[in-house]
């Protein structure tokens, strides 16, 4: 079956300086380095990186080609990204002071103007079995996901960043909806009863994760594994990206979440996010 991804796709400069910039402070950065990273796009990658070839949905601006080229060479199909000539790329700012405290600014620019038309012709040709990952960082979703229950996919929802109206509104289209500790405390607290849904993904960090299937009402748990976390941006869409893959492909639950952990695991020894994520076979060498 095959894997989509309607998602946002920043550059990630990064900006390594002695401290963060007070109010009228100018300062010279120590280093810059420009990475991919965004919601989508880091989930994108990981699928990829698990071994399928996912169809990303999604936009930026007309003059960014070099991102998509980075995103096609990490085997990613980009033939349906939509090149808009008034949006900006989307983009985040991010400080980092020595201690690694940091702090960030996105424009969400092209992420937040995809043309609706044109994805969802795009995503016309998705049957039944195949998925559709979606996150909370683009326009789009609920149209995408609507399209995409009818034609008898499997929704796979993030709901990062946390918006209760949005998540409320996609809701009836979701078939998985994946979640970390604090967005999963917010949604309970805001939606007590039962869920319209067939599955949750709670990841916790370093506590692990969990898969409750809400139609057998069993639930699944994998513990984190230990290792020394470096950079942990990025590790929840890889835990995503990895299980929907592993899923995809007919792993069972506690197969997909024994190599989503590995791979966030190694993920997060890793600087960077998009570009941090690790191929099948270095997350299957980590578990030997
Ligand atoms: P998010 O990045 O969305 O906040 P989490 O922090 O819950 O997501 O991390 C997702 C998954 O990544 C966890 O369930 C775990 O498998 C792995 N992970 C995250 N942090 C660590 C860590 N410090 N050590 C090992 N694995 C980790």
């Amino acid at each position: 079956m095959a894997i989509w991804n309607l998602g946002s796709i920043n550059a990630d400069h990064v900006y390594r300086l002695q401290h963060l910039p007070q109010p009228g402070e100018t300062l010279a950065a120590d280093s810059y380095a420009v990475g991919l990273g965004g919601k989508g796009g880091n989930q994108s990658i990981a699928a990829a990186q698990a071994g399928t070839t996912p169809r990303h949905l999604g936009a930026v601006g007309s003059g960014d080609r070099w991102i998509v080229e980075r995103l096609q060479a990490l085997g990613i199909d980009c033939s349906a990204i939509q090149m808009l000539p008034d949006e900006a790329t989307g983009h985040a700012l991010i400080l980092l002071d020595t201690e690694a405290e940091n702090s960030i600014i996105i424009h969400p620019g092209a992420n937040r103007a995809i043309g609706i038309r044109a994805m969802l012709s795009a995503l016309s040709t998705i049957g039944a079995g195949d998925t559709l990952l979606i996150q909370n960082e683009t326009n789009g979703q609920v149209e995408a996901a609507r399209a995409a229950r009818q034609a008898g996919a499997r929704v796979i929802y993030s709901a990062a960043p946390f918006q209760i109206d949005a998540v409320r509104q996609i809701l009836p289209h979701v078939s998985v909806l994946a979640m970390n500790e604090g967005e999963a405390r917010e949604l309970f607290e805001a939606i007590p009863g039962d869920l319209p849904v067939e599955g949750l993904l709670i990841t916790r960090g370093a506590a692990g994760a969990e898969y409750r299937d809400l139609i057998t009402g069993r639930s699944h748990h994998h513990p984190a594994f230990k290792v020394q976390p470096v950079d942990t941006t990025g590790a929840g869409d890889t835990f995503a990206g990895y299980f929907a893959a592993c899923t995809d492909r007919g792993d069972d639950i506690d197969t997909a979440l024994r190599l989503a952990s590995a791979a966030a695991a190694l993920q997060v020894t890793r600087q960077g996010a998009g570009e941090a994520i690790p191929g099948m076979q270095d997350t299957l060498a980590f578990l030997d």
